[in-house]
């Protein structure tokens, strides 16, 4: 599934491409793909006609902001978008067309159909599901280690799943948030309130770096992504931790292990991150 350095590098190759650009007509072929409005014919009618002023991204979702609606996108599994000529041949999968009025077209594409889109009125969009539920976006200023702290340090929960938790902090899946743990020297299954001021330091600083170096490589493809002109993004090469169960940590050499936490499958280095907290010295012991 695309984290966030992938939605934001669809992001960025589809504010290129179609920024500026006005809807002639929407085809909705799988309707399942539009959750609201209800009626995929207002979907596709509402959107006649509007013109695409920007696209955003929030959390794992894209906002495309038209002149009176904006359309939430999220690429769930396998989901991506292409720009075509209008008259190119129909791709298998290709479940909702944007033709615009300079004859290109937009094609949404997703070969497992678990993508969603929903279109609302301008402003509508933030204060309803599923925007309204997300949490705090780890690039912004707004993310500071205090803002990290408050939300994370008292839960009695195992980290991995509170950083996935998109009511936290939004964005991160399951490759980053085994690369930030990895990063950081914290396992997975550690509680949150267990983490020492300096391990969250570590894991709040872990978190932006993972983040914002993918984001600079365009991503990574992992499975079938591509972003918005299918080029895949490089960042699976400088991936420590993930996919890489039985090969030798990057830092110590241990074999990396894959078990399951949280319900999601997680990579561990026995030897970078141990279960049990290092203990902390008192201050007597100084
Ligand atoms: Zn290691």
């Amino acid at each position: 599934m695309p984290e966030l350095p992938e939605v934001e590098t669809v992001k960025r190759t589809l504010n290129a491409l179609v920024t500026g650009k006005t809807i002639e007509r929407v085809q909705v072929l799988l309707p399942r793909i539009i959750q609201k409005p209800d009626d995929i014919h207002l979907f596709e009618a509402l959107l006649q006609g509007q013109t695409i002023q920007t696209i955003e991204r929030r959390g794992k979702f894209l906002r495309f902001v038209l002149d009176d609606y904006v359309m939430v996108s999220h690429l769930r599994m396998e989901g991506r978008y292409g720009v075509y000529q209008g008259d190119d041949p129909l791709e298998l999968h290709s479940h909702v067309l944007f033709r615009f009025t300079d004859g290109t077209e937009l094609r949404y594409k997703d070969v497992r159909q678990f993508g969603t889109m929903h279109l609302f009125p301008k402003g509508e969009e933030l204060t309803q599901p599923p925007l309204s539920k997300l949490g705090i976006e780890p690039l912004d200023e707004a993310f500071t280690l205090e803002a990290f702290k408050s939300l994370i340090a008292k839960r009695s929960t195992k980290i991995k799943p509170l950083l996935l938790n998109q009511a936290y902090i939004v964005g991160i899946g399951n490759i980053y948030v085994d690369e930030s743990l990895f990063l950081a020297g914290i396992h997975p299954e550690r509680e949150a309130s267990t983490l020492s001021g300096k391990e969250l330091a570590a894991l709040h600083e872990a978190i932006i770096r993972t983040l914002r170096e993918s984001v600079e490589v365009g991503g990574s493809s992992v499975k079938s992504y591509v972003n918005g002109q299918g080029e895949i993004g490089m960042f699976q090469h400088q991936l420590n931790i993930y996919g890489r169960e039985s090969q030798p940590c990057k830092t110590c050499g241990s074999e990396i292990y894959k078990t399951v936490v949280g319900g999601r499958g997680t990579h561990i280095c026995p030897s970078c991150q141990p279960l049990k907290p290092k203990r902390v010295r008192k201050k007597s012991e100084n």
